[in-house]
């Protein structure tokens, strides 16, 4: 027998798939996998269930309708000063990941490096291999998760093609600093290298501060593009509606990546998306808001239950210490028992890594109504003074 593509079969199945249906098996609290437990902006699902009634239910335009790209133009503007293109600088896809994944296939050839950093979202280091490309890993670590400027130069030499950050940063909610997001400009412009830039949680960072996108920094918008997610956004993370803005001469070839790989996105759902994107500054701040309550909610109930939490500046993710916590658990018999005995999914951060894993840290999502997280907490306590 003639056997599948060698780099994809080498990977088994996502984290978030074992962990949700492992969850769903024991009736466990799922602060796993990373979606929220509310039904999104009433608004917006109404729209896409009138424009499904309408008609709108054949192919769209490939690149998207105009009315959303429009809007993620218009988008870029109002929040970050971007002038951008609609017609020349903006591509629709099929969630954030299928944005990716028609990035990389778009822009990489055999043999060029890849900078990334670790902890890393799990789809980017297969997409790459399978491209032919080379990672070359930074490994950002615990506590503080700060950026090593030595080690960042290091990754970089004359095959690197491109570096991916992800800002904020999953699974860890760090949110790239002012001095961090300038050397990287400095060197991917020395390296004449492109940036891609997955920024799904653009909206969700805390404690007053802004996301700082690093196309808006001086010189980089004509190498980077930089990836949003409608599912982080607005809170529908099943609708898989992403976008791409980068510059006119970088976007064709992740264009034609775009037509091979699902061609287009539902119709009705483009179109709420485009009412998502001109919703008012109250939205937005209303979105960062809420999920900062659910961390400090989360956080407060885990320390309360005797969990060391590490500090999350956004996403919807935290971390715990199991060390510092007092176990000595692998991360991943830590998740697999807590899920089957305290009744709460919790992912091992060292899914998250390629090489070198940590592992004495979990990750927790707060994206939940308080009850789901209290509930969580309840359980938590409750396994934790079986145990004493
Ligand atoms: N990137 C990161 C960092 C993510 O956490 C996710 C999770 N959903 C994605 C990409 C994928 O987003 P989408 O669901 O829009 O494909
Ligand atoms: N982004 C989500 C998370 O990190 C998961 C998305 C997925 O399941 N592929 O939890």
């Amino acid at each position: 027998m003639k056997s599948g593509n060698a780099v994809l079969s080498g990977y088994g199945t996502t984290i978030f798939e074992v962990m949700s249906r492992l969850a769903d098996q024991h009736k466990a609290v799922n602060l796993g996998q990373g979606f929220p437990d509310g039904n999104g902006p009433a608004d917006l699902v109404a729209a896409a269930a009138t424009y499904l009634a309408e008609g709108w239910n054949q192919y769209p335009p490939m690149p998207g309708l105009p009315v959303l790209r429009q809007a993620v133009a218009a988008h870029n503007q109002r929040f970050y000063g971007l002038d951008v293109d609609w017609a020349r600088q903006t591509l629709v896809t099929s969630g954030a990941t299928e944005a990716l994944a028609a990035c990389l296939f778009g822009l990489l050839e055999p043999g060029d490096e890849v900078v990334l950093f670790q902890p890393l979202y799990d789809s980017y280091v297969p997409i790459i291999r399978r491209a032919g490309a080379v990672p070359r890993f930074v490994s950002l670590r615990a506590p503080g998760w700060d950026v090593d400027p030595a080690e960042l130069r290091a990754a970089f030499g004359p095959r690197t093609k491109l570096v991916l950050l992800n800002n904020p940063q999953n699974p860890i909610g760090k949110v790239w600093q002012a001095d961090e997001l300038a050397l990287l400009a400095d060197l991917v412009q020395a390296h004449d290298a492109i940036a891609l830039c997955d920024e799904v949680y653009e909206h969700l960072v805390f404690d007053g501060a802004r996301h700082r996108p690093l196309m808006a920094l001086p010189g980089l918008a004509e190498r980077t593009l930089r990836i949003g997610s409608a599912g982080k956004s607005f809170s529908l993370t099943g609708w898989k509606v992403g976008y791409v803005t980068g510059p006119a001469d970088l976007l064709p070839p992740v264009v034609k990546a775009h037509q091979f790989l699902t061609f287009t996105t539902p119709p009705n759902l483009q179109h709420a998306v485009a009412l998502g994107l001109g919703k008012d500054d109250a939205y937005f701040q209303g979105l960062a808001s809420g999920m900062q309550a659910g961390r400090d909610r989360l956080t407060a109930g885990l320390q309360a239950a005797g969990f060391t939490v590490l500090p999350a500046a956004g996403t919807y993710f935290l971390t715990v210490d199991l060390r510092a916590s007092g176990f000595n658990t692998l991360d991943t018999d830590f998740c697999q028992r807590l899920t089957v005995e305290a009744g709460v999914a919790a992912i091992p951060i060292s899914a998250f890594y390629e090489v070198d894993a940590p592992r004495h840290l979990i990750r927790f999502c707060y994206c939940k109504k308080p009850a789901t997280l209290d509930e969580a907490v309840r359980r938590l306590k409750a396994w934790r003074d079986l145990d004493e």
